[in-house]
């Protein structure tokens, strides 16, 4: 493997061996003390919390009085929302710089112990307010400008208590939600705790356990197909030696939604899950109509694949494995530099605020002993959102500051434009702003790369990004969608249907770009998502697919078409939770109920391909 590094990188430093917190620089650190100065500070923040709390309870039994009684609980609720933002944060994120720190852990759990102490002392206010007619209240909010701030969130109110029952049934089904978390922890148990991970011989005589993680790296990066094939057949049996059991399971999983949405007097287990954020289902339908029209893009990336790696038979095991070798490192400091120029095309607006995050405090760059894992934007309201990375100098770290960055500029925009019941967003529409920063941070990457094998590394940690979180999210919902209508239907539910489902959409998916392995079959007994959080993952997929609407939207047309694009989509930004994720993407050109925004992806990926056949070729 060899490595290139352009002359303009020579000047940035490399992500550091592994240093302990105090031997890294204070630029790659973030401030907390920009929440506050000290633990004294801290701790009058955390008293001061206490008291709202407390003044909050003394307010039940006032809201039927009138306009000003409503006013005056929801302002006070809004000081304990900000207030609790900033003393929950303090102590979360400095435990995240070194979890080992048992003190820290310990303000951390007095925190919780405290905001569960206030939504008990707050519990009171949702039935007293539903106990008024919607009518007064509307009445109410006409007559008084402060309480008619909060139109949408009261209206959300009654709106979602449509399937709320009585007391007794709400009793009754409580007293179900003890089971509820059961089939899960069951899965768990049976795929983690108790699993004996298989050990496989390597083309190199190396012995080594197929665990999870370690199954991925070979996918990722092992060039020989023989051993990809041994990892898969070894994880996969593990699933097959199980799969009564798995199905069974999922089974459970799925007679429990259907009990709720029973219970509750929805139509369909897919109407229960989004009636929160009042989505229709036909944006779930069309998603999987139009994106299973639009697959040939994703079958001419695998056909290129099977080419270029020269394999005779092109197997689910062999997707991962990069097409080109290539070497480079990403310095921080130079990805960060990528930054404004990436966003240049979102305004001066966006601008300014990006140079705000720039300017230092904001971002943990680099890991050290016991920091946190992994990469967060934590939206500390009043303040400033705060960025966790594990900086590593590859690609994917590059790429993960542009899209935790396009969170943050999100919240930025939303908390300053939106009154604090509004300011946050829905994970909805929260994956927009974040993949769009990719698609522009990709692009930008694009254009100053002078090596044909970095265009073509490029392309592909793009077209595997829609791959993944489009794609097959889109698959995952469409056999979710096909295992519970078996559920609702009265079908009985075995290892052999659900296998005969997921296979079915391999093949509807991949086509002829695949060749197909029995125990593919059986993938879905090892997804966790289907057993964690039913009905979730679409959402990266309509975020993914608004994105693609919105890039295609400010990249293309007239200038003034542009220009009215950009707006539109700051607008989107702005806009935090202030009304129903549907009607707000529409308001920024999206509509999900149409083919358009799945058709933009599919378009995108199109470019993609092409792109990296010619880099090939
Ligand atoms: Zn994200």
């Amino acid at each position: 493997m060899d490595s290139i590094s352009p002359a303009a990188d020579n000047a940035a430093p490399a992500a550091p061996a592994q240093r302990t917190r105090d031997q890294v620089d204070d630029r790659f650190k973030w401030n907390l003390s920009h929440i506050f100065p000290d633990w004294d500070a801290w701790q009058r923040g955390y008293d001061e919390l206490d008291r709202k709390i407390a003044q909050y309870a003394a307010l039940q039994g006032t809201l039927k009085s009138g306009p000003g009684t409503l006013l005056a609980a929801l302002t006070l609720s809004d000081e304990i929302g900000q207030l609790e933002y900033r003393v929950w944060y303090f102590p979360s994120l400095k435990y995240d710089e070194d979890q080992r720190d048992n003190a820290i852990n310990g303000r951390r759990q007095q925190v919780q112990i405290l905001a569960a102490k206030g939504s008990q002392a707050m519990s009171w206010f949702t039935p007293e307010l539903l106990a008024i007619p919607i009518e007064t209240v509307r009445q109410w909010m006409d007559a008084n400008a402060g309480l008619a701030v909060y139109r949408f969130f009261i209206e959300e109110l009654y709106r979602q208590q449509e399937h709320v029952l009585d007391e007794k049934g709400e009793h009754l089904l409580s007293l179900a939600n003890q089971l509820s978390s059961t089939p899960y922890d069951i899965y768990a148990a049976l795929s983690t705790a108790d699993v004996k991970h298989p050990v496989i011989t390597l083309a190199s005589g190396e012995h080594t356990t197929v665990t999870y993680g370690h199954y991925r790296a070979i996918l990722a990066t092992n060039r020989n197909q023989a051993d990809r094939a041994s990892a898969f057949r070894a994880l996969h049996g593990l699933f097959a030696n199980n799969v009564n059991t798995y199905a069974s399971l999922y089974n459970a999983v799925m007679q429990r939604e259907w009990f709720h949405a029973q219970a509750r007097g929805y139509g369909s287990t897919l109407d229960a899950a989004l009636h929160g954020n009042n989505i229709p289902p036909a944006v779930v339908a069309n998603l999987i109509e139009t994106t299973k029209a639009g697959t040939e893009p994703l079958r001419r990336y695998h056909r290129l694949r099977k080419r270029v790696l020269g394999l005779d038979t092109y197997h689910v095991y062999d997707t991962t494995v990069p097409l080109v070798e290539f070497d480079r490192k990403y310095s921080y400091e130079d990805a960060l530099a990528g930054l404004p120029a990436s966003f240049e095309v979102l305004g001066p607006e966006y601008s300014k605020l990006l140079a705000d995050a720039l300017s230092g405090g904001w971002i943990d760059v680099y890991e050290n002993p016991g920091k946190r894992s992994g990469a967060y934007s934590a939206p500390v309201y009043g303040i400033h959102p705060y960025m966790l990375l594990n900086h590593n100098d590859t690609l994917d770290a590059a790429f993960t500051l542009a899209h935790e960055m396009g969170h943050s500029m999100h919240t930025q925009l939303s908390h300053a434009h939106q009154p604090f019941v509004y300011a946050g967003y829905t994970i909805f529409v929260a994956e927009v702003p974040s993949t769009l920063a990719e698609a522009l941070f990709l692009r930008h990457m694009l254009s100053r790369a002078t090596d044909e094998r970095e265009r073509s590394v490029l392309l592909q940690h793009a077209i595997d990004g829609i791959v993944g979180t489009f794609y097959t999210q889109v698959m995952f919902a469409d056999y979710e969608l096909q295992a519970y209508k078996l559920v609702e239907s009265g079908k009985p539910v075995t290892a052999e249907t659900l296998s005969e489902i997921y296979f079915g959409l391999l093949k509807a998916y991949y086509g002829d770009a695949y060749d197909y392995d029995d125990l593919a079959r059986i993938t879905w007994a090892r997804i966790p998502h289907f057993y964690s959080t039913p009905y979730y993952v679409y959402q990266y997929a309509t975020c993914f697919a608004s994105s693609a609407q919105l890039m295609k939207a400010l990249m293309s047309g007239s200038a003034s078409d542009r220009n009215a694009a950009l707006d539109r989509y700051l607008t989107l930004l702005k806009s935090g939770g202030s009304d129903h994720p549907m009607t707000l993407l529409q308001r920024a050109g999206v509509d999900l109920s149409k083919p358009e925004p799945v058709r933009a992806v599919v378009d995108q990926l199109d470019v993609l391909v092409t792109q990296l056949e010619n880099e090939i070729a």
